[in-house]
């Protein structure tokens, strides 16, 4: 994958696309109005035509009510209402699927995804990019705990898994209509758009940005959805951690080779000498070591095949409450 900083930025063709900002919000009542007018402040200027889809994540606040009164205002926008929580991957999924337009760019509702990008996103676009993926710049990741957790998962998934991910990657990013097309034909249940768009491949370009803080309230990525998405972008993407439990099958049984070749030689040298230590504390390590790998590799297989269950079942990724 390129990078933006590499690409003379020719002024292209002029033309005027169709683009449709989707935005996933949950729980964003006291945002949505601020970053909209941002996000306008933006757009506005372009010759471009722009539709908004916001996708109301199964919100429990007054989210549903910031939506209508931006609609009120702006006939734009278009409000989707999932009908409970399904998480940020399958709100995103949502607006794709009913995005209409020659561009798409996805982005959160909070802020943190500069709508002064969106500029830059569209030339790429036009000079012939069908993927244009936004990258938190280094110095502008918001925490400690943020930063340490995201690097330590893009290293452990790109060492496990066939399809290689940018780190620091984002939900913000530009996708024409073929890109789009390609992710539609992806009905998986378990979705990781970022590992998703690495595997459909196509021409795609690297655009750094320096993120934000937040409009207002707090992250709604709590510990447990971070969890959730590691898992299904490990879990979707790799098969490593059933060969981990095959090699270390091979390397127990080599040992066990090991082991029952020197208790023959033993026995036929008649040297009686060893037999005498007791050995027992060592034999309970190898058992607890064995079954403890063991145990770990039945947790994985069960993982396996409690995403295959789930995929089996073909149930919607997320269900519509009503369409505004
Ligand atoms: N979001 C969502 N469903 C969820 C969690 C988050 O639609 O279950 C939205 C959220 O409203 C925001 C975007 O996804 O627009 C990114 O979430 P957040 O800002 O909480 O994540 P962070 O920036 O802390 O990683
Ligand atoms: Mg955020």
């Amino acid at each position: 994958m390129q990078r933006s900083g590499r690409i003379a930025l020719m002024p292209s063709r002029k033309r005027k696309y169709r683009v449709d900002l989707v935005i996933p919000v949950y729980n964003e009542a006291e945002v949505i109005e601020k970053a909209h007018t941002q996000i306008c402040s933006v757009v506005d200027k372009l010759p471009h035509e722009f539709c908004f889809i916001y996708v109301n994540d199964g919100s429990e606040d007054g989210t549903e009510e910031s939506l209508r009164s931006v609609r009120q205002i702006d006939r734009r926008v278009t409000a989707l209402s999932l009908s409970t929580n399904f998480g940020h991957q399958a709100a995103l999924t949502a607006g794709l699927d009913h995005s209409t337009g020659d561009i798409v760019i996805t982005m959160d509702g909070d802020g943190q995804h500069p709508p002064e990008m969106i500029p830059q996103m569209i030339e790429l676009i036009a000079q012939g990019f069908d993927i244009v993926q936004g990258q938190r710049a280094e110095e502008a990741r918001p925490s400690f705990f943020k930063k340490f957790t995201s690097d330590t998962f893009y290293k452990f998934i790109n060492a496990v898994s066939g399809t290689q991910m940018v780190a620091g990657a984002a939900d913000f990013r530009a996708l024409n209509r073929q890109a789009v097309d390609a992710l539609k034909a992806m009905p998986e249940y378990h979705r990781f758009l970022r590992g998703m768009i690495s595997w459909i491949g196509y021409r795609s370009v690297i655009l750094p940005y320096h993120q934000p803080a937040r409009i207002a309230g707090h992250s709604k990525y709590s510990v447990g959805k971070m969890f959730r998405l590691a898992s299904d972008a490990i879990f979707s993407f790799s098969l490593i951690p059933l060969y981990i439990g095959l090699s270390s099958g091979l390397l127990f049984f080599a040992l066990a080779l090991i082991q029952l070749s020197w208790v023959l030689w033993l026995a036929i040298s008649k040297n009686t000498e060893h037999v005498i230590a007791p050995g027992w504390s060592s034999l309970m390590a190898v058992v607890l070591i064995a079954s403890g790998i063991i145990m770990i590799l039945l947790g994985f297989i069960g993982v396996y095949v409690g995403y295959i269950f789930q995929e089996v079942k073909r149930r919607p990724i997320y269900l519509l409450k009503k369409e505004g």
